[in-house]
């Protein structure tokens, strides 16, 4: 392509390179961002609708999760990833939140077109952006409210919270109390790593079903059916290594001249083995999971001992039981003693949905949970875990930091009218953008009432006047379409759920607004979510071709 420098034309790029700047370039990326925003505003809150997404070999995913529709979109256009990163940052960090985030970065792209066409520069904008973020996490930190790592109760509200208008609000007070005490009884030194609550999927039963085992399950059966089904007070041991005859490392031949030579050979197998399980035996165990194979011979001796033994274990069914239990694993099996040993109240083989599993249960340090979610479906347990994983992860963040703050768009309503205080003591063009930030952040009380069916600019009316009066936590009532105080109604939300949301949307909104120049080596028809909307054909290059794609995903958005 061709591009004008000075009075000479310079080639620089090759021909299928596209480039488009300045303006073009500016609402090029505007587009784009607003259009991914688009796309998971009408899932928000408790009355936002689910989306069915179909991937092109068939697969369907159905969710209200923003990360998970923004991720299953496959979108490929640059400035719409990183309003999709927004996403997947705020899922990284808090795991709730995700499509607040894409709103509002989606919104304070639009409300700075409206500045740009005034002609206030990108920079002053991102500069006013930036200062608004910052002075609104201080507002936030100053909203805030104290919550203590053993208040259950507020935990469990918090809890459901996130879980409002999912696949798992049914079943959510249930559901609530068991994501709270699996993240209490993991939480150590006021973190929690969610990696010791593992979630298993049950399809089949109601959702009301599901349970919390304070211990491991593991996707395994016992290797054995003349081994115990289960055990009581188990001592368990875990055998990094087979229990089988080690092949040697050298190439050996054994010549067999007579039969009592081939007794005596397979009778010193038959000893190694016995000598395994003897020393199984000895140390005390009752259990035993093995990283690899369990000969049959092996087998049979373990059996009349009356130990339970479970064969390729997984490695990480190793470490969780290890936690768990306090299993020390050991690799030479002869050398096994009492204290490597872990201990659990019971281990025994379960039917689960129609699958067995073993089941370690009443552990001694319950450091590892399960949960086991049940649903009717494939895809109604896949949604619920997804409910879950927010839900788990708004009371990880909570017991991490202890701050929360009312939801129902109180927050949002609150900071915009602290940040318009704030807009005239900052004075000159940088005002304005401080004043379209505030804005921008009403799109979450406004998106909300618009999804329950209430109008918009009456609840907005009506929150603002509530807040003007002081009242911090006035938040919408999506059910009623009332402006109600939002703590006594149970809907609270951890603080860095607000915080990182800001914070990722500021950052995506600024840089895709300082872009004034995309240079795309090859055709930017990467950027169509769809590939059957391909009629950018007739549009000019750059700018043109690129909100046809989008155009594309905006209609998928609105189909929904
Ligand atoms: P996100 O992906 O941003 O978490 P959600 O669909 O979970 O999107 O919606 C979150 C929004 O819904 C938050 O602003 C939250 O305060 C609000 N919300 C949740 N429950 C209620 C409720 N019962 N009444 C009003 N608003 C609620
Ligand atoms: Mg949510």
């Amino acid at each position: 392509m061709a591009q004008q420098m000075g009075n000479q034309p310079l080639i620089v790029l090759s021909d299928d390179s596209q480039r488009t700047s300045g303006k073009d370039a500016q609402s090029m990326n505007i587009t784009a961002g607003k259009a991914v925003a688009e796309a998971v505003r009408t899932t928000l809150g408790p009355k936002g609708m689910d989306k069915m997404l179909v991937d092109s070999s068939g697969g369907v995913v159905v969710t209200n999760d923003g990360v998970t529709i923004l991720k299953e979109m496959d979108i490929e256009h640059p400035a719409a990833n990183m309003i999709v990163e927004v996403s997947e940052t705020q899922e990284n960090e808090v795991g709730d939140g995700t499509t607040s985030a894409v709103i509002v970065s989606g919104e304070l792209l639009s409300e700075a077109e409206d500045l740009l066409e005034q002609d206030i520069h990108a920079t002053t904008l991102a500069q006013g952006y930036r200062q608004a973020a910052a002075k609104a996490k201080e507002f936030l930190d100053e909203q805030a409210i104290d919550v203590s790592p053993d208040d259950t109760e507020e935990l469990e509200k918090i809890a459901a919270t996130a879980m409002t208008g999912k696949g798992a609000e049914n079943a959510k007070d249930l559901l609530s109390d068991l994501v709270v005490r699996a993240a209490q009884s993991v939480a150590d030194d006021g973190t929690v790593d969610t990696d010791n609550i593992k979630v298993e999927k049950v399809t089949g039963g109601a959702t009301e079903n599901s349970e919390l085992i304070e211990g491991v399950i593991v996707d395994k059966e016992r290797v054995n059916d003349n081994m115990p089904y289960g055990v009581e007070d188990a001592k368990i041991a875990l055998v990094d290594d087979g229990l089988e005859v080690k092949e040697t490392e050298i190439d050996t031949e054994v010549n067999v001249n007579d039969p009592d030579q081939l007794q005596q050979f397979l009778d010193q197998e038959e000893e190694q083995l016995r000598e395994m399980v003897e020393s199984l035996s000895e140390a005390g165990a009752n259990v035993v999971f093995v990283d690899g194979g369990i000969d049959d011979m092996a087998q049979h001796y373990l059996a009349q001992e009356g130990i339970l033994a479970v064969r390729r274990a997984k490695s990480d069914d190793f470490t969780r039981l290890s936690r768990s239990t306090g299993a020390t694993p050991v690799s030479n099996v002869n050398e096994i003693d009492a204290d490597d040993l872990g201990d659990a109240g019971s281990v025994a083989q379960k039917d689960i949905g129609g699958d067995e599993r073993i089941f370690v249960e009443d552990v001694e340090e319950a450091k590892s949970v399960t949960l086991v979610l049940r649903g009717g479906t494939e895809h109604v347990v896949d949604e619920v875990e997804r409910a879950i994983d927010d839900s788990l992860g708004v009371v990880r963040v909570t017991l991490e930091d202890g701050k929360v703050l009312p939801g129902g768009g109180a927050p949002e309503t609150e900071l915009a009218m602290q940040l318009r205080d704030f807009a005239d003591s900052v004075g000159g063009r940088e005002q304005l953008a401080v004043e379209a930030f505030a804005d921008a952040l009403e799109v979450v009380p406004r998106t909300l009432a618009e999804n329950a069916g209430h109008d918009p600019i009456d609840s907005l009316v009506d929150l603002r006047s509530r807040h003007d009066g002081g009242e911090l936590g006035a938040g919408l009532d999506a059910y009623t379409g009332e402006t109600i105080d939002m703590e006594g109604e149970g809907v609270v939300e951890p603080l860095r759920v607000k915080t990182q949301a800001i914070e990722s949307a500021t950052e995506a909104a600024t840089m895709l607004l300082r872009i004034d120049d995309v240079i795309a080596a090859g055709d930017l028809k990467g950027g169509q979510v769809d590939a059957d909307s391909g009629g950018d054909d007739e549009m000019p290059p750059g700018g043109g071709g690129m909100g046809g794609g989008m155009g594309g995903m905006g209609g998928m958005g609105g189909a929904m």
